[in-house]
């Protein structure tokens, strides 16, 4: 593991924190303290501390703000049953950091390192770790080209940090379905693109379209292949799955999706439950085929955010899908209750996934 220390600076004004958990939003709220840790080309990683949540001083120049040299990760700490914290697969999160890192030639962190790094900043903020069920404190690793240049070129200094925030449960009044619209004018990635990484760019791109769906009342977009505009790919921030005659099926991971690592997590868990899984381009033509056949029995996304967001509607140039009667199909139900048992330590862990903090 890389050799360098984290100093730990204490706030000396701790802010109030949320008293009615059944009010917290996503992303609204930050704990105390973020971890923070600086690249300086020819000298490496240095000066790793962890220090009271504020602003950042950086260049105006920075190429951050001019060119989304940036890159960043999601996941979450959960409040066991027995008063205790820990955290979902870290480690994958930092491989995909790595990856994505690699993608925006960014410098690469030692993974063990950015895991130690999670731990320690979980532990300082404990009291900020919510106890209601579907609560978690969400952490957001983040890395950033900075310094004093125009140039297009990738930068010689760089910031990685780890912010903290509380965040409430996504279902507040139980589960309920999403209405997404298929897109097929405008496109998120393409083969050879940045779509598998993590990176602001593929975010600010994508709201144009975000946007003017939500003003026609759906929830999502679900974007198609950026190349024939026939394959279904996935939503803003999930990965999307399909039940067909009881058989599972999800786009491969071959470039332009973001390989979640709920996506990863949920195909184990349903190949342990016997339903077959089938990683291979879907189109939109065998999505309304099998809807009018009868077979297509479910629709839901997953991501960390929501873990498993079940689809109630779906819209292809004006042509309408109804699935699951507007309620939670028993699939996406069972694999939900297996997976957040898991990760809030109610289920055993059969896989190693879990990574306690406390
Ligand atoms: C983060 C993200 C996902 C889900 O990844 P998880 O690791 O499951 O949280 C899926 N698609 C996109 C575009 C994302 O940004």
């Amino acid at each position: 593991m890389l050799d360098l220390d984290i100093k730990i600076i204490k706030t000396e004004n701790p802010k109030e924190k949320p008293t009615d958990e059944s009010t917290l939003g996503f992303g609204k709220i930050f704990s105390d303290h973020m971890f923070i840790v600086e690249y300086t080309e020819g000298i490496g990683w240095h000066d790793a501390r962890i220090q009271p949540y504020g602003p950042l001083a950086i260049d105006p120049a920075s190429p951050v703000l001019h060119y989304s040299q940036e890159i960043f990760e999601g996941l979450k700490v959960y409040r066991r049953a027995d008063g205790g914290i820990q955290m979902f697969r870290p480690i994958e999160n930092a491989r995909r950091m790595n990856r994505s890192a690699e993608r925006m030639v960014m410098p690469q962190l030692d993974e063990e390192f950015q895991v130690k790094a999670m731990k320690m900043l979980a532990e300082v903020e404990q009291d900020w770790v919510p106890t209601r069920e579907g609560t978690s404190l969400y952490l957001r690793p983040t890395m950033i080209a900075h310094g004093a240049e125009l140039g297009v070129h990738p930068a010689h200094k760089y910031l990685y940090y780890i912010i903290c925030s509380p965040a409430g449960s996504y279902y507040k009044n139980g589960m309920s379905p999403i209405k997404i619209h298929i897109e097929d004018s405008y496109v998120r990635a393409v083969k050879g693109g940045t779509g598998a990484a993590k990176t602001g760019g593929n975010y600010s791109a994508s709201l144009k379209a975000a946007y003017e769906a939500s003003k026609r009342g759906f929830d999502q977009v679900l974007w198609l292949d950026g190349k024939q505009n026939k394959y279904v790919e996935e939503v803003g921030a999930m990965n999307m799955m399909f039940i067909i005659d009881h058989k599972l099926y999800t786009a491969p991971t071959g470039g332009s999706i973001l390989p979640g690592i709920t996506r990863k997590s949920v195909l184990r868990l349903a190949e342990d439950m016997g339903i077959e899984v089938f990683e291979r381009p879907v189109s939109v033509m065998e999505l309304y085929e099998a809807y009018s056949k009868g077979t297509l029995q479910e629709a839901f996304g997953t991501g960390t955010a929501a873990v498993i967001s079940p689809v109630g509607l779906m819209e292809y140039r004006g042509d309408i899908i109804k699935l699951s009667d507007g309620e939670i199909g028993p699939i996406a139900m069972a694999i939900y209750n297996k997976l957040t048992g898991i990760q809030r330590g109610n289920e055993p862990d059969l896989y190693n996934w879990i990574e306690r903090v406390k």
